[in-house]
């Protein structure tokens, strides 16, 4: 998503954020891994403010990073390998996207995305080029789902949250069974097919970032309404075995760096609203993308 709806939506929710932080202050901090941070282009000094916020916080960032920024990336992350995992972010209607990704491949680029604003819907055979590559890779592709923000209100616009509803990545699930796919925002509002899709395939997680949590705010167990299936056995796949129906969510931020630590907190209060176990709430905050990316300790 845009960081300027990020910025918007942060400055909104300043004080309901600033009490979450309070209310959080005293938790231990585990390793967390971020899905969801998109590279800044308008910092020049973006990447030392990451460096900075990683160690702060004991984050690794997926860094969403435009084509034209690869290079300085790679090499950010060769460096810092334990703080920036790069992720490519293209446009899957770009005529050479396929070369695209060849190279950020070729960079040591480890997924893709955030995939969003696409032409067609996402699992449109014109796309499969790009699945199949990144399925080759074994890589992690981060999709935008759900309502998308209308950048501008005055001019037409190609653009249509229909097709990147989250029913489309069962079909990818299905056909490309190495990438992990990782639906951000959980479909908003499409929460329970998101959910639903995430339960029967092992390779679906989702983030809950964007409005999703402020929306939520006063009614976050309702979440357990949504992720059911705790402790039942459907004989799927899911990291440490785990049988708490939440560990199919992932932390994700898009949010501006000083936004981060409010979006981890917003996960703690819906953790506690909802009873979610120790072990599962410290494998949603980093552990399950730990073990996907398998970064450095
Ligand atoms: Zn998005």
């Amino acid at each position: 998503m845009s960081g300027a709806r990020s910025v918007m939506e942060l400055s909104l929710f300043g004080p309901l954020f600033a009490r979450e932080r309070a209310r959080g202050a005293d938790k231990p901090t585990g390793r967390i891994v971020d899905i969801h941070v998109h590279f800044d282009e308008k910092n020049p000094g973006f990447l030392d403010d990451l460096l900075k916020l990683a160690d702060q916080m004991n984050l690794t960032a997926c860094l969403l990073t435009p084509f034209s920024h690869r290079r300085v990336v790679a090499e950010a992350a060769k460096q810092h390998p334990r703080q920036i995992v790069p992720f490519g972010f293209v446009d899957l209607d770009a005529p050479d996207v396929v070369r695209q990704v060849e190279e950020l491949h070729s960079l040591g680029f480890r997924g893709l995305g955030e995939l969003e604003f696409v032409k067609k819907p996402y699992n449109d055979p014109s796309y499969f080029p790009v699945y199949e590559l990144a399925n080759r890779y074994g890589w992690l592709v981060l999709f935008h789902t759900g309502i998308v923000v209308r950048k501008n209100f005055n001019e037409p616009e190609d653009v249509a949250s229909g097709r990147m509803r989250p029913i489309h990545l069962e079909e990818i699930a299905r056909r490309f069974p190495k990438i992990t796919l990782v639906g951000a925002h959980c479909g908003n509002p499409e929460y329970e097919w998101a959910a639903e899709i995430a339960r029967w395939n092992p390779n679906v997680f989702f983030d809950l970032s964007g409005s999703t949590l402020t929306k939520m705010h006063g009614r976050l167990a309702e979440f357990q309404r949504i992720f059911w299936w705790s402790a039942i056995d459907w004989s799927v796949m899911t990291p440490d075995n785990d049988p708490s129906a939440f560990i199919k969510l992932v932390f994700g931020s898009d949010s501006d760096l000083a936004g981060v630590e409010s979006v981890a907190n917003q996960y703690r209060a819906m953790f506690d609203a909802c009873d979610v176990p120790e072990r599962t709430r410290k494998m949603i905050m980093g552990g399950t993308l730990a073990k996907l990316l398998g970064p450095p300790e």
